[in-house]
């Protein structure tokens, strides 16, 4: 039987960058994914940090400051590990102030023409000083920091069922048992639980590649939206555009009338992506509570278990934030940030009411 200090199930963002916080705190871990590591939800991602989102619930704000303020040193100690760095993509976004379904004019192309030395505002628009990443590269470079740790990563394993013992848990999995002092639940939408339910909430997107004449750095962010421009690495002078918000279950089926409607949607924000070619398209399932706010504590009633998913549009974002504060919870300290409004329990107690 295989022991460790702690057992994470699911190996996206938020369970590999626990992983790393946890071995920093010198905690012996293993990581159980049940697939490809870092092929779902987390791969789906435009990879924007968008902690000043204003459709972001309020009670999000703290940790997603507190993520932010890690997302440096986040990425340093990533590639000081693995030698392989995660640039910001961007470091600006035009954020539009207007409800979901507001009518927009089309932008100037010339306003996001990065040589010039002003950013004029548009009306009913402001610039948020905000950064994004490449999903895709941060997977690369989490793999080959884990790799210069010691932490285990078991892919194509399922975690099937877990037991409080007297010492920790005990973990079965499709090819055997493990033994730790904690588990933790990090598997995204996949995470439902009779005690704390987790919906998927489809998202697809596209990205094109930008016409030579018409290269931007700055995000375009509407309620309903976005452009997310991609500057530097293999995906330098695409825009990932997104992304759909549906409610249909484990359903991952690309549409081709939905992927052409956001891409009809995003060049009347932006006349000059009628040249676009279109590159891409894929989907993902965001993990969604019922009030859309995270996850993240102690089970409320096994022992030794812990929860951290429902991250929903901002996993990527919170990644760094939830993995201090769980690993100061875990191995005990003071938390950073007020946890009240993730609490496993405010789940339970929403379920047992609703029965
Ligand atoms: C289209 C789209 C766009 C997005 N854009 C952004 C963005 O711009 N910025 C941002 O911050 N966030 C964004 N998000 C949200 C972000 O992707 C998610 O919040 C985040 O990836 C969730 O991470 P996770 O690790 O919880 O889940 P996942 O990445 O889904 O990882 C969970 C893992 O658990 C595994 N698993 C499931 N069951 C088991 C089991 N029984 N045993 C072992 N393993 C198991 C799964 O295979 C999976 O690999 C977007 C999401 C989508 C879909």
């Amino acid at each position: 039987m295989l022991h460790s200090d702690i057992c994470i199930a699911g190996a996206g963002v938020i369970g590999l960058s626990l992983a790393l916080e946890l071995h920093a705190r010198n905690l012996r871990v293993t990581v159980i994914e049940s697939g490809h590591p870092f092929r779902e939800a987390s791969w789906a991602a435009a990879g924007m940090l968008a902690a000043q989102d204003p459709h972001n619930p309020l009670e999000l704000s703290a940790l997603a400051q507190l993520s932010v303020a890690l997302y440096e040193q986040f990425l340093e100690r990533i590639e000081t590990l693995g030698g392989l760095a995660v640039p910001f993509q961007t470091s600006r976004t035009l954020q539009s102030i207007g409800p979901s379904g507001s009518r927009h004019a089309p932008l100037a192309g010339t306003l996001f023409d990065s040589s010039a030395n002003t950013f004029p505002v548009p009306p009913a628009y402001r610039l948020i000083h905000e950064h994004s990443i490449d999903p895709r590269q941060l997977s690369a470079s989490l793999f080959a920091a884990l790799a210069a740790t010691s932490i285990r990563l078991l892919a194509q394993t399922l975690v099937v069922s877990t037991k409080s013992t007297s010492s920790g848990v005990e973990i079965t999995t499709s090819s055997g048992t493990i033994e730790a002092a904690h588990f933790i639940d990090c598997t995204g939408a996949w995470a439902g639980n009779p005690d704390y339910l987790v919906i998927p909430i489809k998202g697809q997107m596209l990205a094109v590649e930008l016409p030579a004449d018409f290269q931007i750095d700055t995000t375009l962010r509407t309620a309903d939206i976005y452009v997310v421009p991609r500057t530097i690495g293999p995906r330098a002078g695409q825009a990932i555009i997104g992304a759909t918000v549906e409610d249909i279950g484990f359903d991952k089926t690309l549409h081709a009338s939905q992927i052409d409607e956001l891409r009809q949607q995003a060049i009347h924000l932006l006349p000059e992506l009628a040249g676009a070619n279109l590159l891409d398209a894929w989907s993902g399932l965001r993990p969604a509570t019922s009030d859309r706010l995270p996850i993240i504590g102690p089970h409320p009633t096994r022992p030794h278990h812990w929860i951290s998913t429902g991250h929903y549009r901002n996993g990527i974002l919170l990644a760094p934030g939830t993995a201090r504060v769980l690993g100061q919870l875990i191995v005990g300290g003071t938390i950073s940030v007020p946890l009240g409004a993730f609490s496993p329990l405010r789940e339970s107690l929403r379920n047992t009411a609703a029965q």
